[in-house]
């Protein structure tokens, strides 16, 4: 994860975050980084980890992106719960989101600086999290709009945790928006200023190109696209197989929810400037 975010966030360019839940959409997203040469990162929720386990999406992570020529990782996103980070660590992933953004700022101190050491010991990085992203995402989550911890306290929190990249509250939401976000691009410009990490951006369904661009510009390095997913995943499975009735072959099916995820992640990629970026040195770009 270092080693993706890093070129990333001092090139700025942005690496999308896909959110999968399956062996079909692990590989389309791989195979989009692998066409457009982009660096990816692959993510997964606590919902979906309590179905297929920790171990088989390490195995099926591990066995995929052993096929592909761009660098690749596996991260654990929004999570709550110390023991299923420590589950995940231990099974080998790369990266975790430790959101304890519904405990207070001191508790939630203590106990990310806790998942650091832990995770840092596994050579993992760490995600941080402060102010709960609005919106429910897989069960998780509130439509509450967050109380927002004073910068001074924020870059405190990332610089005494040692967190490898934060996730600030800056007006974006999971799930899809019902108004066009107000999207606070200041609040990561004056957190990079500060304490320059790269910043992830949570909620990325539904925004522009040119809010994408702009937050990418500031600092946003890692660019997390769940919604739209899940949208594409259902979508071209109802429409092969409601223009089809007689159809009964799922391989065929599934070969087009895989190229339509594939054109979606691709489209992404072009958009955060990724594409292009893997395969070259770490050190020249
Ligand atoms: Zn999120």
């Amino acid at each position: 994860m270092r080693e993706i975010l890093g070129p990333a966030f001092r090139h700025r360019y942005g690496v999308g975050a896909f959110n999968v839940v399956s062996d079909l959409t692990m590989a389309a997203v791989l195979d989009a980084a692998a066409q457009t040469k982009s660096p990816v990162i692959v993510q997964v929720s606590v919902k979906t980890v309590k179905i297929l386990g920790a171990r088989m999406i390490q195995l099926m992570f591990t066995e995929l992106a052993s096929r592909s020529p761009v660098p690749a990782t596996l991260h654990l996103d929004h999570c709550p719960d110390i023991a299923m980070i420590k589950i995940c660590l231990e099974a080998g992933w790369n990266s975790v989101l430790f959101d304890a953004s519904n405990l207070n700022y001191e508790d939630n101190l203590r106990q990310t600086k806790e998942v650091v050491r832990m995770a840092h010991a596994c050579g993992a990085a760490v995600e941080g999290e402060l102010e709960a992203v609005r919106g429910v995402e897989d069960g998780m989550g509130s439509d509450e709009m967050p109380e927002l911890v004073p910068l001074e306290k924020c870059v405190k929190f990332v610089e005494l945790t040692g967190i490898d990249s934060f996730a600030p509250s800056i007006g974006t939401a999971h799930g899809l928006y019902k108004t066009a976000p107000k999207i606070d691009f200041d609040r990561v410009r004056k957190i990079v200023k500060a304490h320059p990490t790269p910043i992830v951006l949570h909620g990325g369904t539904g925004l522009s190109n040119e809010t994408f661009q702009l937050l990418i510009a500031a600092g946003c390095a890692k660019v997390n696209i769940s919604t739209m997913l899940k949208i594409v995943y259902c979508d071209s499975y109802r429409e092969y197989l409601s223009a089809r009735p007689k159809e009964h072959d799922p391989l065929k099916a599934m070969a087009h929810v895989h190229d339509s995820i594939v054109a979606m992640a691709r489209g992404f990629m072009e958009v955060f400037d990724s594409a292009g970026k893997a395969g070259q040195p770490v050190n020249s770009i």
